[in-house]
């Protein structure tokens, strides 16, 4: 069921949910990582031991919710965006749920947004309430949500509202960067095709830059009143076309 679906089952879920008698005593790390791979930030990170030490790489990680503080630090340092903060004494009718968010635009802290679960279906409404960005930008952006209570178990995710209608209109379909994506980050001050590369991974994808490049370079140009000649282009690297692999293997058969 993960591996087909990326989403874990009630009964896995079941197996890392931490005590009643925890929850009741503030936030307390879930961490939903239910496939052994090489990989340990969790561990290493954790500055309270709550999470032990791996006798293997490849080990689960392995965690004592009684010496878990909360502090969120492995949220954002799990690659795999698998560990998520739960406190329910955030408040009378809500809890806080901090969860790891890589997508652009970053919903503003007092915004409202759609809670998701882990399918990605909207559950309820969410209080951006919180914004944890790193200043080096090699962690997760960790996002608090205060959301309805019995949803503390139930949100692991977000969506923005849409707000205009350029939310809608696709840019760069290999990497599903939105036109309201792209004037957030010209508005930043990226005005270059290599920059906007860099930031948003537009034509990094499968179609390697040939349909969003024209359609970056007219609104660099018509946002910042430059011809559009003038805006410097990434690097073309061959097959500048697809190619068979029989012309690479050099068959001959090919012209
Ligand atoms: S929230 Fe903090 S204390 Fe708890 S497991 Fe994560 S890093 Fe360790
Ligand atoms: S860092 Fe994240 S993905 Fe890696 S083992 Fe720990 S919980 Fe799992």
């Amino acid at each position: 069921m993960l591996i087909r679906t990326g989403i874990p089952t009630p009964e896995q879920i079941e197996k890392v949910m931490p005590s009643k008698e925890r929850l009741t005593q503030g936030p307390v790390a879930v961490i939903e990582c239910f496939q052994s791979i090489p990989c340990n930030p969790c561990a290493t990170s954790c500055p309270t031991g709550a999470i032990l030490p791996f006798d293997n790489i490849n080990d689960l990680p392995k965690f004592d919710e009684n010496k878990c503080t909360g502090c969120g630090i492995c949220v954002s340092s799990c690659p795999g965006l698998a560990i998520f903060i739960v406190d329910e004494t955030y408040s009378e009718s809500e809890a806080l749920v901090r969860i790891p968010y890589e997508y652009l635009p970053v919903p503003e802290a007092g915004s409202v947004v759609d809670a998701t679960d882990r399918a990605g279906q909207i559950v309820c409404k969410g209080k951006v309430v919180k914004i944890f960005t790193s200043k080096t930008q090699d962690k997760t952006t960790v996002l608090s949500i205060a959301v309805p209570k019995e949803y503390s178990m139930t949100v692991r995710g977000i969506k923005i509202p849409k707000k205009t209608e350029t939310d809608d209109i696709c840019i760069c379909r290999c990497e599903e960067i939105s036109l309201e994506e792209l004037r957030e980050v010209i508005k930043q001050g990226y005005t270059d095709f290599n920059e906007i590369k860099r930031k948003l991974r537009v034509g990094m994808g499968p179609c390697q830059g040939r349909t969003c490049r024209p359609l970056i370079l007219r609104e660099i140009a018509m946002v910042t009143g430059r011809p559009m000649e003038d805006i410097d282009l990434t690097t073309f690297r061959p097959p500048t076309k697809p190619i068979k692999i029989s012309v690479i293997a050099g068959d001959g058969n090919e012209e």
